[in-house]
């Protein structure tokens, strides 16, 4: 008699599980497209193995075959795939909770509280375990491909599992399900009758590319009685890949489940793109844009994901990030080559031709298909922009891509409206054939930008401010990028006058005359703030406000150098520019002060105080915030005495 092991569950596992038990889901039918998916999974895996290692493949044909027993109450699912070693079954079924158990167990206990529990299984890849919502007891028997020992492993779902060694003819798994009382209020079926599993393998994994056959009796199958067995095998599957199938064959839903099967993804895909390269190189392409972000998206792992290469039907590899840019990383779905070797290993994706040629393709095909979606279907555009848009982006900066087709479908805030994002060629439509510049600021949010005092004088002037407060844009935006013969200008950085030539000439004058008028109080502000500003100036971008820091074209804005701060590179101090309106009551009463003592202690004060407030009216903060506040209660008291 073999000995019997005994392990308890991880602790994650073991919450996943109590969930299962008392199951939440009303739809328990999705046991059997995980149990089919895991099993589709072992079979790609060994077919992918018996390429460099024939010897690894079974006789019989590669197929996954549902068994039930009406009498015993079981459902049996036997693949004969890749299988498990001793150490693997352990792991993978109990000592190791899957990377997304966590966040699956936050949302699952979250949704339990309040709203309808949504069907968040397959999103979380908790496969396996879900069979414990239809069965009390599930026992696996399992040998490794190459492998001569066998290994059960079984539990009630209780917190513990049992594994020993046993025998078992030839490799793959089989899972037995010890089914729970049929209880249709609490949606479990009898899941030992045909008429509920065939419908239910139909829906869900029709597309599997292996045979899925269920055993039965011979004598209740409808057959030409060429066989004296007591049972079987009968097709479930039209097995057909989807994406080869035309479009008008395939329903919507159809398209739906694919999406789920491959994507892990609960909720319905946003929009669906069929590609057919043609020519030099051949491979078709059925892709899909989710409907929402995965939490990871911004995640290094996340980097590494991609879509599904198969080569003539085989499946290859999951993941595969060489078939499309970065900034693509969130489109799911398949790319079937008809030319590449089915041994391509990723060092050889890397710089193959075919691959090249495929990316460049997908990539014009999906940039294509964004622009018709934002002209032709604006809304679900916008949902596609709030998801993906800021990912889009960090197309801008990659080497060699297309930027023209981004800065086509790109999406920003700005002063134009308060509701509606704006697209470039909205902006270059309303402005003046003679303004070359498009003018932006960079920073966290609408609402600090917004109040900026560097707009004031584009309010007044009516010319339209971007706002853009992703990571990315300050990067892409340092790039000094350029659309349609416009270049970007922020309104923070150089020196900004939007007075007409006509204007500056009349005005010349009258601001040499300022300039000579203020010198000394600007110089005395100056030195004051020596710490602090590289240069005190008279501002032409103010109207109402007191003054405002500006950085000097060439030097780094601060939100950027910030960022880069945050990523630990070193980033050296660089000193702005304190621009004053000399217009504003404040500096006229400075002036009036200085032409008193120019030694007066509050001219210093007050430098510290302009300064302070400019910071803050950009959303930044004050190196010293305490002293800043000390000085301006200080000047309250004073106020009021
Ligand atoms: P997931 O399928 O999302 O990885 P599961 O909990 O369903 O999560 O399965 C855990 C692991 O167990 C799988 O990743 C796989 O390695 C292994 N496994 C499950 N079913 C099978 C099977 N039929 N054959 C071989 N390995 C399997």
């Amino acid at each position: 008699m073999a000995e019997v092991e005994n392990f308890e569950f991880q602790t994650e596992v073991k919450q996943l599980l109590d969930l299962m038990v008392h199951s939440l889901y009303s739809n328990k039918d999705i046991f059997l497209r995980e149990l089919i998916s895991n099993a589709s999974d072992a079979l790609d895996k060994l077919r992918f193995l018996g390429i460099t290692d024939p010897g690894l493949l079974p006789e019989q044909e590669l197929q996954i075959e549902i068994e039930p027993n009406e009498a015993a109450r079981t459902l049996t699912l036997h693949d004969n795939g890749v299988g498990m070693t001793r150490s693997e079954v352990i792991e993978n079924l109990g000592t190791i909770a899957r990377s997304g158990t966590k966040e699956f167990l936050k949302s699952a206990t979250g949704a339990r509280k309040g709203e309808p529990a949504p069907e968040l299984i397959g999103q979380f890849g908790v496969g396996f375990y879900s069979s414990f919502m239809v069965a009390d007891r599930v026992t696996v028997v399992t040998r490794r491909a190459g492998e001569a020992t066998a290994t059960q492993w079984e539990s009630s779902g209780d917190g513990r599992f049992e594994v020993q060694s046993v025998e078992r003819a030839s490799p793959g798994t089989s899972i037995t399900l010890h089914l729970k009382p049929v209880d249709v209020e609490d949606g479990i079926e009898d899941y030992t009758q045909e008429w509920t599993i065939r419908p239910i393998v139909k829906k869900y994994s029709d597309f599997v590319s292996y045979p899925i056959r269920l055993r039965v009796d011979a004598k209740a199958a409808e057959q030409d009685a060429s066989t004296d067995a007591a049972s079987v095998l009968e097709p479930l599957n039209s097995r057909k890949a989807i994406w080869l199938r035309s479009e008008a064959e395939v329903l919507p839903q159809d398209y739906e489940e694919f999406y789920k099967h491959i994507s892990h993804d609960w909720q319905p895909p946003l929009a669906r793109i069929r590609a057919k390269l043609e020519g030099v190189f051949e491979a078709q392409a059925l892709l899909f844009i989710p409907s929402k972000a995965p939490a990871d998206l911004y995640h290094r792992e996340m980097a590494h994901r991609g879509v599904q290469l198969y080569v003539k039907r085989v499946f290859i590899m999951d993941e595969c990030s060489e078939l499309l840019p970065l900034y693509l990383r969130f489109v799911r779905g398949v790319v079937d080559s008809e030319d590449l070797s089915l041994n391509v290993s990723r060092e050889i994706l890397q710089q193959n031709r075919q691959i090249h040629a495929i990316r460049r393709f997908l990539t014009k095909k999906i940039l294509e298909s964004l622009k018709a979606m934002k002209g032709e279907r604006p809304e679900q555009y916008l949902k596609f922009w709030h998801e993906f848009g800021a990912v889009l982006k960090e197309g801008l900066l990659a080497f060699g891509e297309k930027k023209e087709s981004i800065f086509e479908i790109l999406l920003c805030e700005s002063t134009h409206s308060a509701s509606e994002l704006a697209s470039l060629d909205d902006v270059i439509e309303r402005m003046p054939e003679t303004q070359k510049t498009i003018y932006f600021m960079a920073g966290t949010s609408r609402s600090v930008m917004e109040s900026s005092p560097h707009l004031e004088a584009f309010r007044a002037k009516g010319i339209e401010v971007l706002f853009f407060a992703d990571h990315v844009d300050e990067v892409w935006l340092a790039q000094n990028p350029e659309y349609r013969g416009k270049s970007f200008q922020s309104v923070g950085r150089g020196a900004i006058d939007l007075a007409s030539e006509e204007e500056r000439t009349a005005r010349a004058e009258e601001t040499e005359k300022k300039t000579a008028t203020y010198k000394d109080l600007l110089d005395r502000l100056q030195a004051s703030l020596a710490d602090e500003v590289k240069e005190v100036r008279l501002s032409s971008r103010l109207t109402d406000s007191a003054a405002c820091l500006v950085t000097e074209e060439g030097d780094l804005p601060p939100h950027l150098a910030e960022l880069m701060r945050q990523a630990g590179q070193s980033v050296p101090e660089t000193k702005r520019i304190l621009e004053v309106n000399v217009e504003h009551p404040l500096l006229q009463k400075l002036q009036v002060l200085y032409a008193k003592d120019p030694l007066d202690a509050t001219l210093a004060e007050y430098a510290q105080l302009l300064h302070g407030l400019a910071l803050l009216a950009e959303g930044g903060t004050p190196k010293n915030p305490a002293s800043l506040s000390k000085r301006l209660s200080e000047l309250m008291l004073k106020a009021l005495a």
